[in-house]
């Protein structure tokens, strides 16, 4: 298909008079400004400009990462504005896939964790999203480093990681920014070389870049300066064939089943990435836990990433998050991990938007009264656990702070006790 042939269809995106403003102290600061903009399926463009130019604020509303502040966007004819955050969540994960200058890679996860994360969300089942996750980093040449944790791994081989695991599922639309930022120049090249691939297999693909000799692979170089696009430069070369959206691999159907299978895989990963790190990977356990996408909000921790993690936690129906020791439900050796502290649950404690924490033990133990044996479950737990689980006491009064300290033996019983 010709440039022309194309550009007289139906655009993939199209970008109008859209406008990103950040808020800075008095007046808000327009980063874009009303930009104009329609990527075709099968494009490879290049955007580049100075730092600071809004190249990956750009980037991150075209990602359906960040919203405009005014304007429209539309994805393969859908505006973007009207839809809600799950619609866009799905939009995201269905049909964009993300590379980044640092990789983003999950620390504590192989190669082959990493690149089923984005399919985990997706539904996919375990042994389908398994082998594709083999298959792709066997097609990227990693075939000999599917068991490797990104540490044991060499900045070009990370990349390649996360190129895999941006096709998880099906990347019709890959969005890297700075992919070649950190790397060396043969394996720069190499990446380059693999995105120049993909775009001959159909994907459509969005660079950008600082660097001119990496704009130089894509036929359609946009220059930012400013937040205004001032250039906007066809170099020729034919592109390849439609991908439609539609070409997702995505196994559709059984939203429940996906949703509960989502959540299990999710709160497993994330314990353990927690096991490992604190703070650092509690942000990005979040991020795991909403999804895939929100883990690049997390990592920028900016006032707005943090009160969009918020409202996406807020999505799930949930605010009452649980960290476990172990591997995940069922790991047998749990109760023996010892790295789990209650300090933990203080330094939780300090984060200003942690409402309340509550560390818990438990075990099962018999209780007797007079000839009456029952075995009961007790937990315990501190004294914020009342507000943390949202519980009232039906009668008499909680334990406080004052009552921990002491270690009084405080019980509060429920109505079957
Ligand atoms: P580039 O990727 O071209 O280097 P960015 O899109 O990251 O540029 O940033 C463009 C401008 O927007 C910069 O001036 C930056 O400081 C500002 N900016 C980016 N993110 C935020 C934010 N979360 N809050 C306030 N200003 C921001
Ligand atoms: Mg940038």
């Amino acid at each position: 298909m010709s440039n022309a042939a194309s550009s007289t269809g139906r655009p993939l995106l199209q970008v109008r008079n859209l406008v990103r403003e950040y808020p800075a102290g008095g007046e808000p600061v327009a980063v874009l400004k009303n930009i104009d903009l329609d990527v075709y399926a099968g494009e490879m463009l290049a955007i580049i400009g100075a730092s600071g130019s809004g190249k990956s604020t750009l980037m991150n509303i075209l990602g359906c990462l960040d919203t405009p502040t005014r304007g429209s966007y539309l994805v393969d004819g859908k505006e973007t504005r009207e839809m809600e955050p799950d619609e866009l969540a799905r939009l995201r994960r269905e049909h964009f896939g993300f590379i980044f200058q640092r990789y983003h890679l999950m620390g504590d996860l192989t190669a082959v964790g990493n690149v089923e994360i984005p399919a985990i969300y997706a539904g996919v089942p375990t042994q389908q999203r398994r082998e594709r996750a083999i298959a792709l980093l066997q097609r990227l040449g990693l075939g000999e480093r599917l068991h490797h944790t990104p540490g044991q791994l060499s900045g070009g081989q990370q990349q390649r990681v996360s190129i895999a695991r941006a096709l998880s599922n099906g990347g019709a639309v890959i969005l890297a920014d700075e992919p070649t930022g950190a790397l060396d120049k043969a394996s720069g090249l190499e990446v380059m070389n693999i995105l120049k691939e993909l775009h001959a297999d159909g994907h459509t693909i969005i660079i950008v870049t600082h660097d001119p000799q990496v704009a130089s692979n894509a036929q359609r170089v946009i220059e930012l300066s400013d937040g205004e696009i001032i250039r906007d430069t066809r170099t020729g070369g034919a592109f390849v064939a439609n991908k439609a959206l539609s070409a997702s691999p995505v196994a559709k159907g059984g939203e429940f089943a996906a949703a509960i299978g989502r959540m299990r895989e999710a709160f497993a990963m994330a314990v353990r990435a927690m096991v490992a790190h604190k703070l650092r990977t509690l942000l990005t356990m979040l991020g795991i836990i909403i999804g895939i996408a929100s883990v690049v909000s997390v990592v920028a921790l900016g006032e707005g990433s943090r009160q969009k993690i918020l409202a996406d936690i807020s999505g799930l129906g949930t605010n009452t998050i649980d960290i476990r020791s172990g591997t995940g439900f069922g790991d047998r050796t749990a109760s023996r991990i010892r790295t789990l502290k209650p300090q933990d649950a203080d330094a939780l404690q300090k984060l200003n938007y942690i409402d309340s924490v509550s560390p818990g033990v438990q075990t099962a133990r018999t209780v007797r009264k007079g000839n009456v044996e029952k075995t009961a479950n007790i937990n315990g737990v501190g004294e914020q656990y009342f507000r943390a689980m949202g519980y009232d006491i039906a009668k008499g009064v909680a334990f406080d702070l004052d009552s921990v300290r002491r270690q009084q033996q405080d019980a509060v019983i429920d109505p079957n006790t």
